[in-house]
């Protein structure tokens, strides 16, 4: 395959919407230039120029609640929401009350949208709030996308869905009754350079996918964090960013592994990591024929998404940060905008919920089931050091 067919091809989908076609994705709008980070190191830079999108109900914003305070709603979904065309910061649950009174401050947000965990179930009367986003610890995800459910609103939850699987159909049915829509904080699908390269795997423009590398890790800090406490988090890294990696895996592939392979490696700092998984190892086949192999760490950092095919290569690396990420085939550097991802995902969620649409399957709560089922196939096999068979 020339070089130039492969840019023709992208000049192609992006003329149809940035590659947005090719996955029934919208693109967040943004005319002005933004800021982001990476998820752990902090890394500021500057961006963007993107075409607008239009929603149906042209002018509108759904009014976002979110719920749990912590980092990522202070550094990244709350700034996020000061750009987006289609949602607003509209409420806060929060139970620390010098927070409340700080981010009413800050963001002009009104009394009587803020809630505690004692008044949650309240905020089912509040019509300025429409949308839920749960930003909690991974143990409380299922109780309050249920309870967000009830109280008859659209909910996003946070990465990874929950711990157990029967946890997330629990999940899924509390929406489903209430005739509410559930997404997932898979912001990397609605990310540009993240689009390309499902799309280069997918349709296989370097030929059938043979190897892919998929990883994600960083060193972790505080060892007193939730995110170290089995009970809170639900295991370790593999949980909080080997996720990614599976997802990275998935989404080149465009198929369900068959089967999967995993090992720990050995505690460098057993009292830090007493509770979870400090380092490890998991490998995937794929019906399709391709494998994977893919780490895992709080002990050392690794972002990268590489895929070996037939006819060529092509990887990210940074791959699974807020960004800026960066990526190459075999044929050249990849170029997309870069865009606020977290801006990006809430905007596309939202204005498909504006304009009355179910959301794309990958970004809803199906899609979190898989990848908590996978999360969980890959502890039985570490532990067991059996090949688990994940076929149906
Ligand atoms: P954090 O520790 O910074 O914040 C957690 C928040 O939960 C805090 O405000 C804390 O007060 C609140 N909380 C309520 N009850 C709690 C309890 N019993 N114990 C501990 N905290 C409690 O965590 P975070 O980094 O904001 O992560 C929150 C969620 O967001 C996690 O599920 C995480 O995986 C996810 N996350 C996703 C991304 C992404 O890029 N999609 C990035 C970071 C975090």
């Amino acid at each position: 395959m020339k070089n130039q067919d492969y840019n023709s091809r992208r000049t192609f989908l992006r003329n149809l919407g940035a590659g947005a076609s090719a996955l029934s994705l919208p693109l967040a709008g943004f005319g002005e230039t933004l800021t982001y980070q990476h998820e752990h190191s902090g890394i500021h830079s500057l961006v963007t120029n993107l075409d607008s999108v239009r929603s149906s109900q042209p002018g509108r914003k759904l009014g976002i609640a979110l719920v749990g305070l912590g980092g990522y709603s202070k550094n990244q979904l709350a700034p996020a929401l000061q750009q987006t065309q289609h949602c607003r910061l509209a409420g806060i649950v929060t139970g620390t009350p010098a927070k409340a009174t700080e981010w009413m401050q800050k963001y002009n947000i009104p009394k009587e949208n803020v809630y505690d965990y004692k008044n949650f179930d309240r905020i089912a009367d509040n019509k300025d709030i429409d949308v839920i986003y749960v930003v909690l610890p991974n143990s409380m995800h299922a109780e309050y996308v249920i309870k967000a459910a009830q109280a008859g609103k659209h909910v996003i939850c946070e990465k990874p869905m929950a711990i157990y699987p029967k946890e997330c159909q629990a999940m899924i049915d509390a929406c489903k009754k209430a005739n509410k829509q559930l997404a997932i904080g898979y912001r990397l699908h609605y990310e540009p350079f993240t689009r390309e390269v499902m799309r280069l795997g997918q349709e296989k423009v370097f030929g059938a996918v043979k190897f892919i590398e998929s990883s994600d890790g960083f060193r972790s800090g505080d060892p007193t964090q939730w995110r170290l406490k089995k009970s809170m988090a639900g295991g370790g890294p593999l949980m909080d960013v080997g996720i990614y990696a599976i997802q990275g895996a998935r989404y080149i592939t465009g198929e369900e592994p068959i089967s999967v392979s995993a090992q720990f490696a050995p505690k460098t700092d057993p009292v830090k990591f007493k509770d979870v998984e400090e380092t490890m190892f998991w490998q995937f086949e794929f019906p399709g024929g391709a494998v994977s192999n893919s780490t895992t760490s709080y002990a050392a950092g690794v972002e990268r998404l590489y895929a070996s095919c037939e006819k060529g290569w092509f990887e990210l690396s940074p791959a699974f940060g807020y960004g800026p990420l960066k990526g190459r085939t075999s044929k050249g550097p990849i170029e997309m905008p870069i865009v606020n991802h977290q801006a990006a995902h809430m905007d596309g969620v939202c204005k498909d919920l504006l304009d009355g649409k179910q959301l794309p399957d990958h970004v809803t709560g199906a899609e979190g089931l898989r990848d908590v089922t996978l999360l969980q196939a890959i502890y039985r096999a570490a532990e067991t050091g059996r090949k688990i068979n994940l076929k149906a």
